[in-house]
Protein backbone atom coordinates (compact mmCIF):
# COMPACT_ATOMS: atom_id res chain seq x y z
CA UNK A 1 0.00 0.00 0.00
CA UNK A 2 1.46 3.23 -0.34
CA UNK A 3 1.66 5.49 2.39
CA UNK A 4 1.16 8.56 3.34
CA UNK A 5 2.73 10.46 6.67
CA UNK A 6 1.29 13.55 7.66
CA UNK A 7 1.43 13.13 11.93
CA UNK A 8 3.32 16.02 13.63
CA UNK A 9 6.84 14.57 13.68
CA UNK A 10 8.33 12.06 12.41
CA UNK A 11 7.44 13.66 9.06
CA UNK A 12 8.24 12.80 5.18
CA UNK A 13 12.02 13.21 4.17
CA UNK A 14 12.19 14.42 0.60
CA UNK A 15 14.63 11.55 -1.27
CA UNK A 16 17.30 14.15 -1.84
CA UNK A 17 17.51 14.09 1.86
CA UNK A 18 17.47 10.24 2.20
CA UNK A 19 19.63 10.00 -0.33
CA UNK A 20 22.26 11.91 0.71
CA UNK A 21 22.25 10.38 3.65
CA UNK A 22 22.92 6.64 2.10
CA UNK A 23 26.25 7.78 1.10
CA UNK A 24 29.00 5.82 2.84
CA UNK A 25 29.96 7.30 5.80
CA UNK A 26 32.84 9.89 6.50
CA UNK A 27 34.89 10.51 9.53
CA UNK A 28 34.15 13.49 11.88
CA UNK A 29 37.35 14.77 12.62
CA UNK A 30 38.45 15.13 9.08
CA UNK A 31 38.74 18.17 6.29
CA UNK A 32 35.26 16.84 4.51
CA UNK A 33 33.14 16.91 7.61
CA UNK A 34 34.59 20.01 8.56
CA UNK A 35 33.43 21.80 5.69
CA UNK A 36 29.91 20.04 5.82
CA UNK A 37 29.60 21.26 9.46
CA UNK A 38 31.13 24.53 8.92
CA UNK A 39 28.36 24.94 5.82
CA UNK A 40 25.56 23.45 8.10
CA UNK A 41 26.70 25.81 11.08
CA UNK A 42 25.90 29.00 8.83
CA UNK A 43 22.58 28.13 7.56
CA UNK A 44 21.44 27.33 10.88
CA UNK A 45 22.41 30.40 12.18
CA UNK A 46 19.87 31.99 9.29
CA UNK A 47 17.23 29.49 9.39
CA UNK A 48 17.26 30.46 13.84
CA UNK A 49 17.40 34.17 13.01
CA UNK A 50 20.26 34.27 15.21
CA UNK A 51 23.90 35.56 15.53
CA UNK A 52 25.35 33.14 17.31
CA UNK A 53 26.48 29.51 17.41
CA UNK A 54 23.48 27.09 17.05
CA UNK A 55 24.38 24.07 19.31
CA UNK A 56 23.43 20.58 18.07
CA UNK A 57 23.33 17.35 19.97
CA UNK A 58 22.53 13.66 18.95
CA UNK A 59 19.12 13.45 20.60
CA UNK A 60 15.71 14.04 20.41
CA UNK A 61 14.22 17.86 20.62
CA UNK A 62 13.41 16.68 24.51
CA UNK A 63 17.36 16.67 25.28
CA UNK A 64 17.71 20.22 24.16
CA UNK A 65 14.73 21.04 26.14
CA UNK A 66 16.65 19.29 29.12
CA UNK A 67 19.86 21.12 28.13
CA UNK A 68 18.39 24.51 28.60
CA UNK A 69 17.25 23.56 31.99
CA UNK A 70 20.17 22.42 33.31
CA UNK A 71 22.85 25.31 31.72
CA UNK A 72 20.23 28.41 32.85
CA UNK A 73 19.40 27.17 36.42
CA UNK A 74 20.83 26.09 39.84
CA UNK A 75 19.35 23.48 41.90
CA UNK A 76 16.20 25.50 44.01
CA UNK A 77 15.80 28.34 41.51
CA UNK A 78 12.22 29.67 40.38
CA UNK A 79 10.63 29.50 36.92
CA UNK A 80 7.56 29.98 35.64
CA UNK A 81 6.16 28.00 33.14
CA UNK A 82 3.88 28.24 30.31
CA UNK A 83 1.33 25.23 29.99
CA UNK A 84 -1.72 24.55 27.72
CA UNK A 85 -0.69 21.49 26.58
CA UNK A 86 1.67 18.15 26.79
CA UNK A 87 4.79 20.01 25.70
CA UNK A 88 4.12 22.84 28.00
CA UNK A 89 3.83 20.24 31.15
CA UNK A 90 7.23 18.95 29.82
CA UNK A 91 9.04 21.96 30.88
CA UNK A 92 7.49 21.77 34.22
CA UNK A 93 8.76 17.72 34.31
CA UNK A 94 12.06 18.41 33.58
CA UNK A 95 12.08 21.31 36.04
CA UNK A 96 11.05 19.84 38.89
CA UNK A 97 13.42 16.45 37.67
CA UNK A 98 16.27 19.44 38.48
CA UNK A 99 14.99 20.36 41.35
CA UNK A 100 13.98 23.64 40.10
CA UNK A 101 10.73 25.54 41.95
CA UNK A 102 8.06 25.95 39.25
CA UNK A 103 5.36 28.59 39.02
CA UNK A 104 2.61 27.28 36.28
CA UNK A 105 1.08 29.69 34.56
CA UNK A 106 -1.57 27.14 32.90
CA UNK A 107 -4.38 27.64 30.02
CA UNK A 108 -6.87 25.14 29.13
CA UNK A 109 -5.97 22.77 26.53
CA UNK A 110 -6.88 24.13 23.10
CA UNK A 111 -5.87 28.25 24.86
CA UNK A 112 -3.55 30.43 23.95
CA UNK A 113 -2.00 32.07 27.15
CA UNK A 114 -2.64 35.69 27.65
CA UNK A 115 0.39 37.79 28.00
CA UNK A 116 -0.91 39.44 30.37
CA UNK A 117 -1.22 35.97 33.01
CA UNK A 118 2.53 35.93 32.46
CA UNK A 119 3.07 39.68 33.57
CA UNK A 120 1.07 38.95 36.83
CA UNK A 121 3.44 35.79 37.52
CA UNK A 122 6.58 37.53 37.50
CA UNK A 123 5.14 40.05 39.28
CA UNK A 124 3.71 37.60 42.00
CA UNK A 125 7.42 35.67 41.76
CA UNK A 126 9.94 38.35 40.89
CA UNK A 127 12.70 35.84 41.85
CA UNK A 128 11.98 34.14 38.82
CA UNK A 129 14.94 33.28 36.67
CA UNK A 130 13.59 31.52 33.21
CA UNK A 131 10.10 32.17 31.86
CA UNK A 132 9.50 28.39 29.75
CA UNK A 133 7.14 28.60 27.02
CA UNK A 134 6.36 26.44 23.97
CA UNK A 135 5.87 28.65 20.23
CA UNK A 136 3.31 25.92 18.58
CA UNK A 137 1.86 23.42 20.67
CA UNK A 138 1.97 20.60 18.79
CA UNK A 139 -0.55 18.64 21.33
CA UNK A 140 -3.46 21.09 20.95
CA UNK A 141 -2.51 22.88 17.87
CA UNK A 142 -2.27 26.13 19.71
CA UNK A 143 0.21 29.09 19.13
CA UNK A 144 1.14 31.13 21.64
CA UNK A 145 2.28 34.92 21.12
CA UNK A 146 6.21 34.39 21.70
CA UNK A 147 6.63 38.30 20.25
CA UNK A 148 4.27 39.84 23.42
CA UNK A 149 6.19 36.62 25.88
CA UNK A 150 9.27 38.32 25.02
CA UNK A 151 8.36 42.27 25.62
CA UNK A 152 7.24 41.53 29.10
CA UNK A 153 10.17 38.81 30.07
CA UNK A 154 12.47 41.46 28.45
CA UNK A 155 11.84 43.89 31.10
CA UNK A 156 13.16 41.55 33.90
CA UNK A 157 16.43 39.91 35.03
CA UNK A 158 14.40 36.68 33.72
CA UNK A 159 15.36 34.50 30.43
CA UNK A 160 12.99 33.77 27.80
CA UNK A 161 13.00 30.03 26.94
CA UNK A 162 10.84 28.62 23.96
CA UNK A 163 10.72 25.25 22.73
CA UNK A 164 10.09 25.70 18.71
CA UNK A 165 10.06 22.38 18.09
CA UNK A 166 7.34 22.82 15.84
CA UNK A 167 7.43 26.34 15.02
CA UNK A 168 11.37 26.95 13.59
CA UNK A 169 11.37 26.51 9.95
CA UNK A 170 6.90 27.16 9.86
CA UNK A 171 6.26 30.00 11.79
CA UNK A 172 8.08 33.37 12.24
CA UNK A 173 10.21 33.58 15.14
CA UNK A 174 13.38 35.95 14.78
CA UNK A 175 14.70 35.18 17.64
CA UNK A 176 17.38 37.93 18.07
CA UNK A 177 14.90 40.70 17.03
CA UNK A 178 12.48 39.82 19.24
CA UNK A 179 14.55 38.91 22.11
CA UNK A 180 13.96 35.70 22.94
CA UNK A 181 16.92 34.02 24.91
CA UNK A 182 16.52 30.54 23.97
CA UNK A 183 15.49 28.40 21.21
CA UNK A 184 15.20 24.70 20.83
CA UNK A 185 14.63 22.45 18.48
CA UNK A 186 14.33 19.11 16.72
CA UNK A 187 14.93 17.41 13.32
CA UNK A 188 12.24 15.48 12.79
CA UNK A 189 9.66 18.18 12.16
CA UNK A 190 9.95 20.78 9.69
CA UNK A 191 13.64 20.05 9.20
CA UNK A 192 12.40 17.13 7.08
CA UNK A 193 14.89 14.74 8.57
CA UNK A 194 14.63 11.36 10.81
CA UNK A 195 14.97 12.18 14.30
CA UNK A 196 18.11 12.51 16.08
CA UNK A 197 19.28 15.58 16.50
CA UNK A 198 18.11 18.77 18.83
CA UNK A 199 19.35 22.17 18.53
CA UNK A 200 19.92 25.25 21.26
CA UNK A 201 20.25 28.56 20.37
CA UNK A 202 21.04 31.42 22.63
CA UNK A 203 21.26 35.02 23.12
CA UNK A 204 24.39 36.59 24.68
CA UNK A 205 21.97 37.21 27.82
CA UNK A 206 21.13 33.70 28.06
CA UNK A 207 25.20 33.23 27.67
CA UNK A 208 25.92 35.32 30.11
CA UNK A 209 23.80 33.03 32.45
CA UNK A 210 25.42 29.66 31.66
CA UNK A 211 28.89 29.81 33.84
CA UNK A 212 26.27 30.92 37.08
CA UNK A 213 24.25 28.05 36.78
CA UNK A 214 25.10 24.99 38.51
CA UNK A 215 22.69 22.31 37.74
CA UNK A 216 24.41 19.15 37.09
CA UNK A 217 24.87 18.25 33.27
CA UNK A 218 27.51 16.04 31.33
CA UNK A 219 26.55 15.65 27.35
CA UNK A 220 24.22 18.49 27.46
CA UNK A 221 27.03 21.15 28.54
CA UNK A 222 26.28 23.68 26.28
CA UNK A 223 29.51 25.95 26.84
CA UNK A 224 31.71 22.65 26.41
CA UNK A 225 29.74 22.26 23.26
CA UNK A 226 30.18 25.98 22.27
CA UNK A 227 34.30 25.71 22.61
CA UNK A 228 33.78 22.43 20.16
CA UNK A 229 32.04 24.44 17.93
CA UNK A 230 33.95 27.21 17.99
CA UNK A 231 36.78 24.82 16.53
CA UNK A 232 34.28 23.72 13.64
CA UNK A 233 33.95 20.70 15.57
CA UNK A 234 31.09 18.74 18.31
CA UNK A 235 32.44 18.13 21.52
CA UNK A 236 31.52 14.00 21.06
CA UNK A 237 31.18 11.91 17.94
CA UNK A 238 28.28 14.05 15.95
CA UNK A 239 25.11 12.15 13.73
CA UNK A 240 27.06 12.24 11.52
CA UNK A 241 24.31 10.96 8.71
CA UNK A 242 22.20 13.33 10.02
CA UNK A 243 24.62 16.02 10.11
CA UNK A 244 24.80 15.16 6.18
CA UNK A 245 21.37 15.44 5.56
CA UNK A 246 20.74 18.40 7.51
CA UNK A 247 23.29 20.20 5.26
CA UNK A 248 20.53 19.25 2.36
CA UNK A 249 17.53 20.09 4.42
CA UNK A 250 19.01 23.75 5.16
CA UNK A 251 19.77 24.10 1.34
CA UNK A 252 16.30 23.39 0.51
CA UNK A 253 14.73 25.60 2.62
CA UNK A 254 16.97 28.95 2.18
CA UNK A 255 16.82 28.33 -1.47
CA UNK A 256 12.50 28.24 -0.87
CA UNK A 257 13.49 31.23 1.33
CA UNK A 258 12.55 31.72 4.87
CA UNK A 259 8.97 34.01 3.81
CA UNK A 260 8.20 31.90 1.34
CA UNK A 261 8.51 28.67 4.25
CA UNK A 262 6.52 30.45 6.12
CA UNK A 263 4.23 31.34 3.78
CA UNK A 264 3.58 28.19 2.44
CA UNK A 265 3.01 26.50 5.72
CA UNK A 266 0.25 29.02 6.37
CA UNK A 267 -1.15 28.65 3.23
CA UNK A 268 -1.19 24.64 3.72
CA UNK A 269 -2.65 25.35 7.56
CA UNK A 270 -5.55 27.39 6.50
CA UNK A 271 -6.89 25.43 4.14
CA UNK A 272 -6.74 22.51 5.93
CA UNK A 273 -8.52 24.68 8.59
CA UNK A 274 -11.17 25.43 5.99
CA UNK A 275 -11.43 21.48 4.88
CA UNK A 276 -12.10 20.24 7.89
CA UNK A 277 -14.76 23.44 9.42
CA UNK A 278 -16.56 22.47 5.89
CA UNK A 279 -17.24 19.40 6.99
CA UNK A 280 -18.97 20.68 10.25
CA UNK A 281 -16.10 19.87 12.25
CA UNK A 282 -14.67 22.27 14.91
CA UNK A 283 -11.21 23.21 15.75
CA UNK A 284 -9.89 21.99 19.16
CA UNK A 285 -7.48 25.60 19.33
CA UNK A 286 -8.57 29.13 19.19
CA UNK A 287 -5.72 30.01 18.24
CA UNK A 288 -4.46 27.51 15.77
CA UNK A 289 -0.42 27.78 14.61
CA UNK A 290 1.19 26.54 10.73
CA UNK A 291 2.29 23.02 11.91
CA UNK A 292 -0.88 21.31 13.01
CA UNK A 293 -4.46 21.09 12.95
CA UNK A 294 -6.27 19.97 15.65
CA UNK A 295 -9.91 18.66 15.10
CA UNK A 296 -12.30 17.81 17.76
CA UNK A 297 -13.56 14.32 17.06
CA UNK A 298 -17.28 14.75 15.92
CA UNK A 299 -20.02 13.18 18.98
CA UNK A 300 -20.32 9.96 18.90
CA UNK A 301 -16.66 8.81 17.29
CA UNK A 302 -13.79 8.92 19.07
CA UNK A 303 -10.82 10.66 17.24
CA UNK A 304 -8.88 7.18 17.40
CA UNK A 305 -11.52 5.28 14.79
CA UNK A 306 -10.73 8.63 12.80
CA UNK A 307 -7.09 7.71 13.03
CA UNK A 308 -7.39 4.17 12.94
CA UNK A 309 -9.53 4.35 9.74
CA UNK A 310 -7.18 6.66 7.60
CA UNK A 311 -4.37 4.40 8.98
CA UNK A 312 -6.29 1.69 7.13
CA UNK A 313 -6.21 3.77 3.85
CA UNK A 314 -2.29 4.03 4.18
CA UNK A 315 -2.39 7.76 5.96
CA UNK A 316 -0.45 8.55 9.28
CA UNK A 317 -2.13 11.22 10.87
CA UNK A 318 -2.22 11.64 15.09
CA UNK A 319 -4.92 11.55 17.54
CA UNK A 320 -4.69 13.25 20.96
CA UNK A 321 -2.03 12.96 23.49
CA UNK A 322 -2.27 11.99 27.37
CA UNK A 323 -5.76 13.23 28.47
CA UNK A 324 -7.07 14.67 25.00
CA UNK A 325 -6.38 10.53 23.74
CA UNK A 326 -10.07 10.16 21.65
CA UNK A 327 -11.55 13.35 21.86
CA UNK A 328 -9.53 14.71 19.14
CA UNK A 329 -6.96 14.02 15.56
CA UNK A 330 -4.21 16.17 14.24
CA UNK A 331 -3.26 16.58 11.04
CA UNK A 332 0.28 17.62 10.44
CA UNK A 333 1.42 19.87 7.52
CA UNK A 334 4.80 20.69 7.98
CA UNK A 335 7.86 20.38 6.11
CA UNK A 336 8.23 18.23 3.09
CA UNK A 337 4.51 18.99 2.25
CA UNK A 338 2.82 20.84 -0.41
CA UNK A 339 -0.84 21.13 -1.69
CA UNK A 340 -1.40 17.66 -2.57
CA UNK A 341 -0.81 16.72 0.71
CA UNK A 342 -3.11 18.44 2.69
CA UNK A 343 -5.73 17.54 -0.07
CA UNK A 344 -5.01 13.82 0.23
CA UNK A 345 -5.77 13.60 4.47
CA UNK A 346 -9.11 15.87 3.79
CA UNK A 347 -10.39 13.18 0.98
CA UNK A 348 -9.19 10.46 3.35
CA UNK A 349 -11.09 12.10 6.21
CA UNK A 350 -14.33 12.77 4.00
CA UNK A 351 -14.40 8.85 3.00
CA UNK A 352 -13.49 7.57 6.58
CA UNK A 353 -16.02 9.95 8.10
CA UNK A 354 -18.79 8.50 6.08
CA UNK A 355 -17.32 5.05 6.62
CA UNK A 356 -18.11 5.50 10.32
CA UNK A 357 -21.40 6.70 9.33
CA UNK A 358 -20.76 10.42 10.20
CA UNK A 359 -23.18 12.30 7.75
CA UNK A 360 -20.92 14.36 5.29
CA UNK A 361 -21.16 15.59 1.66
CA UNK A 362 -18.31 14.26 0.22
CA UNK A 363 -15.93 16.23 -1.69
CA UNK A 364 -17.08 19.48 0.57
CA UNK A 365 -13.99 19.54 2.97
CA UNK A 366 -11.65 19.55 -0.54
CA UNK A 367 -13.77 21.63 -2.45
CA UNK A 368 -13.59 24.75 0.73
CA UNK A 369 -9.69 23.77 0.67
CA UNK A 370 -9.33 24.25 -2.80
CA UNK A 371 -10.62 27.39 -2.89
CA UNK A 372 -7.79 28.47 -0.53
CA UNK A 373 -5.28 27.05 -2.48
CA UNK A 374 -6.11 28.15 -5.57
CA UNK A 375 -5.64 32.06 -4.61
C1 LIG B 1 7.80 16.80 18.98
C2 LIG B 1 7.84 17.86 20.04
C3 LIG B 1 8.69 17.79 21.15
C4 LIG B 1 9.55 16.66 21.43
O1 LIG B 1 10.24 16.07 20.94
P1 LIG B 1 11.05 14.75 20.91
O2 LIG B 1 11.83 14.97 19.69
O3 LIG B 1 10.05 13.66 20.86
O4 LIG B 1 11.88 14.74 22.12
C5 LIG B 1 8.73 18.82 22.05
N1 LIG B 1 7.95 19.90 21.89
C6 LIG B 1 7.11 20.01 20.86
C7 LIG B 1 6.26 21.24 20.75
C8 LIG B 1 7.02 19.01 19.91
O5 LIG B 1 6.17 19.11 18.88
Amino acid sequence: MKRYLLAPGPTPVPPVILQAMAQPMIHHRTPEYEALFAEVRRDLRTLFQCGNEVLMFAASGTGAMEGSVANTLSPGDHAIVVQGGKFGERWAEICRAYGVRVLAVTVPYGKSVEPEMVAAALRQAPETRVVFATHSETSTGAVHDIQALAGIVRRTDALLVVDAITSLGVMDLPMDSWGVDVVVSGSQKALMLPPGLAFAALSDRAWARVPEARLPKFYFDFAKERKAMAGNQSAYTPAVSLVVGLRESLRLILAEGLPNVFARHDRLARATRAGVQALGLTLFADHPGAACTAVKAPDGIGGDAIVKGLRKRGITIAGGQGSMKGTMFRIAHMGHVEVFDVLTALAGLEMVLADLGHPVTLGAGLRAAEEVLRK
